[in-house]
């Protein structure tokens, strides 16, 4: 079986540059596994897990949005922010949860921007997901 060379990036800086088996995505349509010889795609992604299969076992990095670019054996993902598991502050994943659970209760009564509460929230349940991992 061949291999995919896969990169993800953000804004500041490259987060994984390597070869994988395979990587599984969710995309705003639903999740993609995508293997060797995968038909060229762009698709917009979902603040969600990206799973690459590697020789060692999994290897997962918490994705905020962003397309993914398949094109032959290249696998390119450019999103706002990402980070390997091993990378992920879980402590701090936890307050930014808080935070936004509390926004959200009380955007009810208070101007809080609810949809960016909601996002925040997404962000932090994904970081938490990528680190539970193993
Ligand atoms: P916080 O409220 O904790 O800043 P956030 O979701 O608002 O969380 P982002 O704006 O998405 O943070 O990210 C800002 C930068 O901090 C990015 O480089 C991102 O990779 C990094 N980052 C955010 N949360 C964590 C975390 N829990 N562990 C490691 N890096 C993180």
């Amino acid at each position: 079986m061949g291999s995919l060379n896969v990169s993800i990036v953000t804004p500041d800086g490259p987060v994984y540059e390597g070869v994988a088996q395979m990587v599984i995505a969710r995309t705003k349509a639903g999740e993609l596994g995508i293997l060797p010889g995968h038909v060229p795609l762009v698709a917009p992604l979902k603040i969600d897990i990206v799973r690459l299969k590697v020789e060692s076992g999994e290897e997962w990095v918490a994705v905020n949005g962003g397309f993914m670019e398949v094109n032959g054996e290249e696998v390119n993902i450019l999103a706002d922010t990402a980070e390997r598991e091993q990378d992920i502050d879980i402590d701090r994943a936890e307050k930014a949860k808080e935070r936004a659970e509390d926004e959200l209760s009380r955007a009810k009564e208070q101007k809080v921007d609810e949809v960016m509460a909601r996002l925040a929230l997404q962000r932090a349940i994904n970081r938490i997901h990528a680190k539970e991992h193993n």
